[in-house]
């Protein structure tokens, strides 16, 4: 079997873009950018509970640095590097290729080379850690505690797409190959908003990535600015294959679906159009659904201007009840 060393060489190493020090130190370095702060964010992700262990290697990869991707975009910051921490079962050649595969092909699509981590066996499950690095003007930076009574809130892309994929995989959908194929792009290869979140950097007020579902993550900008919001159902952007499911099932999934890693945002009504200017130049579509507003908790609207009263719960890994 290859040593530690032997895989980190064949399939983690890259030589480091010019002035930084990469794989093959104690540590890794890099310039901070002149008056910037650094962003950083790690995300874990272990078998069982963030994968099916029969996830495409190369799709996993790809979604291992897409989630750490996506805190930086939800904080405006420009992607500098990132390293990963690999604890693995077994050291299986053609997994770890493809693995690595996709984790470099999204790195260098985001411009966030590996420039470090630390391989180890794992008597237990497959657990793969992130941490990326990014830049950002403090001043700019989307902040949770940044929305205002009165800001728009706005979503990126499409909802509900990932959580139905989710659902037909684990079985608590009846199957439907159709859907599946539609909507497993989303769950396994989410796009992380980097070119959006720097675009909004010092436009937006407070921003955050949609991971646990949208009410779960918006609500921790609502309690981090001390605020509430009012929702408007009929406007969220329903993504295209999970229209036509039963309708709570399209709520569950749209309102309370995880995985989306798209951004959901708040801004001044006045710059509505900045917003939209914004979003234009990094080519993914924003959608508004509601506004801020000084009284806390979520209303959410249905198209009669009436609040639906059953609302899906986001997910939690340690529920209270
Ligand atoms: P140390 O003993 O100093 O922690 P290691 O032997 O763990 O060093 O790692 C050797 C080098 O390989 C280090 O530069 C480390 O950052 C890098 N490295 C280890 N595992 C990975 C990985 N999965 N991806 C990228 N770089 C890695
Ligand atoms: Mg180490």
């Amino acid at each position: 079997m290859a040593s530690e060393f032997d895989l980190i060489a064949r399939f983690f190493a890259r030589p480091a873009p010019a002035g930084m020090l990469g794989v093959g130190d104690d540590c890794a370095m890099f310039p901070a950018p002149a008056g910037m702060h650094i962003a950083t964010s790690t995300d874990m992700l272990i078998q069982g509970r963030h994968f099916f262990p029969d996830v495409d290697p190369h799709a996993l990869g790809h979604k291992a640095l897409a989630v750490n991707l996506s805190d930086l975009a939800a904080m405006g910051a420009m992607p500098i590097g990132c390293v990963l921490g690999l604890a693995l079962p077994q050291a299986d050649e053609s997994w770890l290729a493809a693995f690595a595969q996709g984790f470099h092909e999204l790195a260098g699509a985001h411009g966030c080379p590996l420039i470090g981590g630390d391989t180890t066996r794992s008597a237990h499950e497959l657990a793969i850690s992130v941490t990326v690095f990014g830049a950002v003007e403090p001043g700019r930076a989307l902040r949770r505690d940044a929305a205002r009574a009165g800001d728009q809130i706005w979503v990126s892309g499409a909802l509900g797409a990932a959580d139905v994929a989710y659902r037909l995989l684990d079985g608590q959908l009846p199957a439907d190959d159709a859907r599946l194929a539609a909507t497993r792009t989303a769950l396994e290869r989410p796009q992380p908003r980097v070119a959006l979140g720097q675009a909004l950097a010092g436009l937006a007020h407070a921003a955050i990535d949609i991971s646990d579902g949208l009410l779960q993550d918006l609500g921790h900008i609502l309690r981090a600015s001390g605020a509430g919001a009012r929702l408007d159902y009929a406007a969220m952007p329903v993504a295209a294959p999970v229209q036509g499911l039963p309708a709570e099932t399209v709520l569950q999934a749209v309102l309370g679906g995880g995985d989306a890693y798209e951004l959901c945002f708040t801004a001044a009504p006045a710059d509505r159009g900045r917003v939209l200017d914004a979003a234009a130049r990094a080519g993914v579509p924003v959608t508004a659904i509601g506004f801020i507003e000084s009284q806390p908790g979520i209303v959410v609207l249905d198209a009669d201007g009436l609040p639906l009263r059953e609302l899906p719960r986001g997910f939690d890994h340690f529920p209270v009840s």
